[in-house]
């Protein structure tokens, strides 16, 4: 008897698709806009000078082994980490209630950051999968729902982005906030919005937080791109930071991925944080305690590469430094392609915009990602006819641009909109 002769075939992941699709098309002016990591501008990976040097102090310490990390990650890098997302100066790190542990990356932290809460969060204590929601932005990073549906909860959409303005949908998202029963847990983008690039500024946030308090939801706020969308890590911390501010309850994933170019070491964290220290109930010794028990079912014990180089970096203060500058040669490259694309298709080709705004999104957008407005047929002739690889919704990968194909995406985006 054939045991996997039920097994049905599963579709493929689209990005991993388009990537497919890339690399077997032979046209010289190709472009690859659908992957969400950093090229430089000559189309290449690119390796974070800091990071080859942490690499090398690495290589040359013959006191490191291969022996097991305990369990919660290294020691170094989870407590420079949270410090990293809540600043030194947080409240939840001065009083200990910030419980942190180490993670395969921004989707290990997503996934623990789901078991968890379907484990533990009071409100839910009893209730059904069906009654565990987990409210995402429409869009959102599409491995989300997949992650939260196949840890014990039921993703659902929440209002985030107007396709008519191209912007956020601010009216849509607070009503929602506003009706959802107390206490409902709410996935938030801290900054740099995949796939949008739509950002609430800081007053929105302070609105939304509001809404937070009154209704006592829960932010769970996943945090891939600190430093990528501004240039500055602090300053894309700051919804987060706000958040830990007004007490409200929430949790953080965090990823070296894209601000480290740390794509395949897999390096990141989750951050609980309690409303106490300690062990009594609630404190954050029982929530460090059971994220304990979670990571040894899951994995043992975390990685070891990807943290010491990222713990290095954190705690030594000239390599912190040279991080930052180099976050700001990546950002301000993604800053600099905004400026090209929107100029090309304002003034050059005068292309008629998707939106009321004109081309402004190309440019009022954040990180990593460009939500064009072009629509699914526009998108199939980008990829058809220009040979430009990006997904039917109409994001296109700011990093896959630079200065040798920038003219050619533009020139192909006013083909497909006219
Ligand atoms: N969350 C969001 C919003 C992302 O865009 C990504 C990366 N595409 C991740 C989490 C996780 O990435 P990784 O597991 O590579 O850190």
């Amino acid at each position: 008897h054939d045991v996997w002769h039920s097994t049905p075939f599963a579709p493929p992941d689209a990005i991993f698709a388009l990537t497919a699709g890339y690399q077997q098309d032979s046209f010289d002016k190709k472009v690859n806009l659908g992957v969400g990591a950093y090229r430089d501008n000559d189309g290449k990976p690119f390796v974070l000078p800091v990071v080859r040097k942490a690499k090398q102090i690495l290589a040359s310490d013959d006191s490191l082994d291969h022996e097991y990390l305990p369990i919660a990650g290294l020691p170094s890098f989870v407590k420079a980490t949270s410090k990293l997302i809540f600043g030194a100066d947080s409240p939840a790190i001065k009083e200990n209630r910030v419980v942190t542990i180490q993670t395969i990356s921004g989707t290990g932290a997503n996934h623990y950051g789901g078991a968890f809460l379907s484990r533990f969060y009071e409100p839910w204590l009893g209730k059904s999968k069906e009654e565990k929601i987990i409210y995402l932005s429409n869009p959102t990073w599409a491995n989300h729902k997949s992650i939260f549906n196949s840890t014990g909860l039921t993703a659902a959409d929440y209002p985030y982005y107007d396709p008519k303005t191209i912007g956020l949908d601010l009216v849509a998202f607070l009503d929602f906030l506003r009706k959802a029963p107390k206490q409902s847990v709410f996935l938030l983008h801290a900054c740099a919005h995949n796939p949008t690039g739509v950002d609430p500024t800081r007053d929105q946030w302070k609105e939304i937080a509001q809404i937070f308090k009154e209704k006592e939801h829960f932010a769970f706020f996943d945090c891939a791109y600190q430093g990528f969308a501004s240039g500055d890590l602090d300053n894309d911390a700051w919804a987060v930071r706000h958040f830990v501010e007004e007490a409200i309850p929430l949790l953080v994933c965090q990823s070296f991925a894209k601000n480290a170019g740390l794509y395949g070491e897999r390096i990141g964290a989750l951050n609980i944080v309690a409303s106490h220290a300690g062990d009594s109930e609630g404190g954050a010794d029982r929530i460090r305690s059971q994220l304990l028990i979670l990571q040894r079912q899951e994995i043992s014990n975390p990685p070891t590469f990807g943290a010491r180089i990222v713990g290095l970096i954190l705690s030594d203060e000239a390599m912190f430094e040279q991080w930052k500058g180099d976050i700001k040669t990546m950002a301000h490259r993604i800053i600099d392609m905004r400026k090209q694309l929107h100029e090309l298709l304002v003034n050059k080709y005068k292309t008629p915009a998707p939106g009321p705004n004109g081309w402004e999104h190309v440019i009022n957008q954040i990180g990593m990602f460009t939500f064009t407005g072009l629509n699914p047929d526009q998108c199939k002739a980008m990829v058809e006819r220009g040979h430009i690889y990006m997904t039917s919704n109409g994001r296109i990968s700011m990093a896959g641009l630079n200065e040798h194909n920038v003219e050619w995406v533009a020139e192909c985006i006013d083909k497909a909109i006219r």
